[in-house]
């Protein structure tokens, strides 16, 4: 793996595919841990755009009847938090009474998720879980429960796997790391 340079920054490999599968391995076997075997039909909702690989080796690893919708919210300017979030998209399927489960990429601050949850309950979700392929803790400041994470990282701006800088950088299957 080489350093990229994406606009004006450099950024340096962080965490390979392979660890990065395995950890999706584990979160998955998780979720179906809780849901295999379920009579509703729970909805996995990808959080657009940085979920979508996320979202996609889930779905692959999952075994029960689920439907899939999208949205998708904004938070980030950059490399920095706004700590505003807005509703860019807004969801593509009815969540009333049926159990939700929010595929997120990354819990920085928490705002978006919480955000994300008190809609989906506004909207009536019977319940919302999380399943994030990664978390801040150092910098996540929040009481909403995170029911499934794949991995922990320090307080780092990080860019692949579905994540970008200002729209670049989602395509690469690794992980990269902001090179100060
Ligand atoms: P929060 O609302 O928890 O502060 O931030 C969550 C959102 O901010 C994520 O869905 C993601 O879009 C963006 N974000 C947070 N940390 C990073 C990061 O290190 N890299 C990238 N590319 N986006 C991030």
């Amino acid at each position: 793996m080489d350093r990229i340079k994406l606009h004006d920054k450099f950024f340096r490999p962080f965490i390979p595919n392979d660890r990065i599968e395995s950890a999706i391995d584990a979160v998955a076997e998780k979720v179906n841990l809780d849901f295999e075997g379920c009579e509703d039909i729970p909805v996995v909702i990808c959080t657009l755009t940085g979920a979508i690989m996320f979202t996609s080796e889930l779905l692959k690893r999952l075994r029960f009847q689920c439907e899939v919708s999208c949205i998708k919210l904004s938070s980030y300017q950059g490399t920095r938090s706004t700590g505003t979030v807005l509703t860019m998209l807004g969801l593509t399927g009815d969540v009333k009474g049926r159990r939700v489960i929010i595929c997120e990429d990354i819990v920085d601050t928490g705002n978006t998720i919480l955000a994300l949850q008190e809609m989906l309950l506004a909207q009536g979700a019977a319940e919302v879980r999380i399943c994030t392929l990664l978390l801040k803790p150092d910098v996540y400041d929040k009481d909403v429960k995170l029911d499934y994470v794949a991995m922990e990282i320090p307080n780092a701006f990080i860019v692949g796997f579905g994540l970008d800088y200002d729209e670049l950088g989602r395509q690469y299957k690794d992980i990269y790391v902001l090179d100060q």
